[in-house]
């Protein structure tokens, strides 16, 4: 199965001007998918030229909210027709089991359901007319989002970075990650069929420098970047010369707490899923296992067992529950983060290793690791190693857990396991992260907004705070009686 994809700007698709193609893999086999359009500056341009051109002339922010409501909508019927061939081409795209691929082609028609509610709720605000003067405010779109997004959860962040941006009325640039590139181009494809107009949503394909261009244009006036803390950080210091609005939502070490009360049973499952869904590749697992002491030996030796279970595989295997990371520069990364673990004379648990599978020796595999005896201050408890590697420290009481728990640069999110409601509540208003799970990691609901705190992040996303993200604020002062003021 090969598959090309090309840049879709102004409502078709493009291949680069340059001519410029790169190669995208499948981190199972080490085998080529496709080649794909490799987005300069010059491309960069067109498509912001084709957002400009169709923000100006009001061809999709002045619909109708219902209409621009109904069309998202679609969007969201047309990836679900397509579901079983969209899964196919993201599995092999990214690694991820084909189940959870296809999973996520509903999880990104549910974005887009959510945010076509978003049309109907932008709202202003009236004041008390005073002196014959009528003051509102509006909330009014920035005009051209530039939107940059990683390779975990390739069409559900396409879809989670566009669609509220398009329901408050912006035109977007997308520019998706290189590892990743496939499944954004069918759905920028699948939104103009579905009636987004052409230059409402354009992508463009390409590394950082593509990136780095769409930071650079004076014309995108909002940026919303998903990425890793550094990449944000610059990203910032760039913005910074025009004063450019910017979102972000960067990367995490989070704590997951298991308390001497919580349910063990669903504390180990939900640990597992934490440490080694998505082979750790999410930007809020909990790599940092916080156990108190009590507890720790028995659930560590029920924990090494449940994770040399698992079946890493590859991703058309039904059985597979932990496919590669996405390629080999990311497995070089992981490993240096299992060597200075070993240096820093953690103890490895389990794991550290490539699975010894014939099947499996071409692709970018690792086995879930442990690593126990970690101190808060080495490098893989304060790093984000984005793989499924997992730090295990140990507590006495709330307050040394709540001490460790909070001692990092990061604030997306923590865990906490516990059948006692006073701890429940304490935790949450003692730990320093944007969000707080009680018994249930990575729970997400579309109408729930959230931030990352610290530096993970900069901004609210999803919920009806999301229209606050891509709007701005105007207020109009409207003298209908009466004299305005004069020397
Ligand atoms: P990355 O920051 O290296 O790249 C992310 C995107 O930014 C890619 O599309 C890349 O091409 C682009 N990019 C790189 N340099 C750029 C530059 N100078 N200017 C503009 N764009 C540039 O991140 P990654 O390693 O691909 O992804 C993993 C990171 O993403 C992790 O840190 C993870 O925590 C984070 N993440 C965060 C969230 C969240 O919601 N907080 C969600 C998913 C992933």
């Amino acid at each position: 199965m090969t598959h090309s994809a090309l840049h879709f700007i102004d409502g078709r698709e493009q291949p680069s001007q340059s001519g410029r193609t790169f190669s995208t893999i499948d981190p199972a086999t080490g085998g080529q998918l496709g080649e794909v359009a490799f987005g300069g500056p010059e491309d960069v341009a067109a498509a912001v030229d084709a957002a400009t051109r169709a923000f100006d002339d009001g061809r999709w922010r002045r619909l109708p909210a219902v209409e621009r409501s109904r069309r998202l909508r679609a969007v969201a019927g047309a990836l679900r027709e397509r579901a079983g061939e969209i899964g196919a081409i993201e599995s092999a795209d990214s690694g991820k089991p084909l189940t959870t691929a296809t999973g996520e082609v509903e999880v990104a028609a549910t974005m887009m359901e959510y945010a076509a509610t978003l049309t109907e709720q932008i709202r202003g605000t009236a004041y008390p007319d005073e002196g014959g003067c009528f003051v509102h405010t509006r909330r009014e779109p920035y005009g051209v989002v530039g939107a940059i997004a990683p390779w975990n959860f390739p069409l559900v962040l396409a879809a989670w970075k566009a669609a509220p941006a398009l329901a408050a009325g912006n035109s977007v640039v997308l520019k998706m990650a290189e590892q990743t590139p496939l499944t954004t181009s069918i759905f920028a494809q699948l939104c103009h069929e579905a009636g987004i107009p052409a230059g409402a949503l354009n992508v463009v394909h390409g590394d950082g420098s593509t990136g780095a261009a769409l930071v650079a244009d004076p014309r995108v006036e909002k940026i919303s970047f998903t990425g890793s803390t550094a990449v944000g950080r610059e990203i910032l210091r760039v913005a910074a010369d025009r004063v450019k609005s910017v979102h972000l939502e960067l990367g995490g070490k989070s704590p997951n707490i298991v308390f001497d009360d919580a349910d063990l049973d669903l504390a180990l499952e939900g640990t597992l899923f934490t440490s080694f869904a998505n082979s750790g590749q999410i930007c809020t697992a909990g790599t940092r296992l916080l156990l108190q002491e009590s507890i720790a030996d028995e659930f560590l030796e029920r924990l090494k067992a449940r994770a040399e279970a698992l079946v890493v595989g590859l991703p058309t295997e039904e059985a597979t529950q932990m496919g590669p990371v996405v390629d080999a520069t990311q497995r070089e990364r992981i490993e240096r983060y299992i060597a200075l673990g070993r240096e820093a004379e953690a103890t490895l648990l389990t794991g550290g290793g490539r699975p010894t599978r014939p099947e499996l020796q071409d692709g970018y595999f690792l086995e879930p690791t442990i690593f126990t005896g970690v101190r808060n201050d080495m490098r893989i408890a304060q790093e984000e190693i984005f793989g499924p590697v997992l730090s295990v420290l140990t507590f006495s009481s709330d307050d040394e857990a709540v001490r460790i728990a909070n001692d990092t640069d990061y604030g997306l999110a923590a865990s906490v396991w516990t059948t006692r409601i006073d701890r429940a509540m304490t935790m949450t208003d003692r730990l320093r992260a944007g969000i707080v799970w009680t018994n249930c990691p990575h729970r997400l609901a579309w109408e729930v907004p959230y931030e990352g705190h610290g530096q993970s992040g900069l901004g609210e996303d999803l919920g009806t705070e999301a229209l606050g993200t891509y709007t701005k604020l105007k207020v109009n002062y409207l003298q209908y009686a009466g004299a305005p003021a004069s020397l």
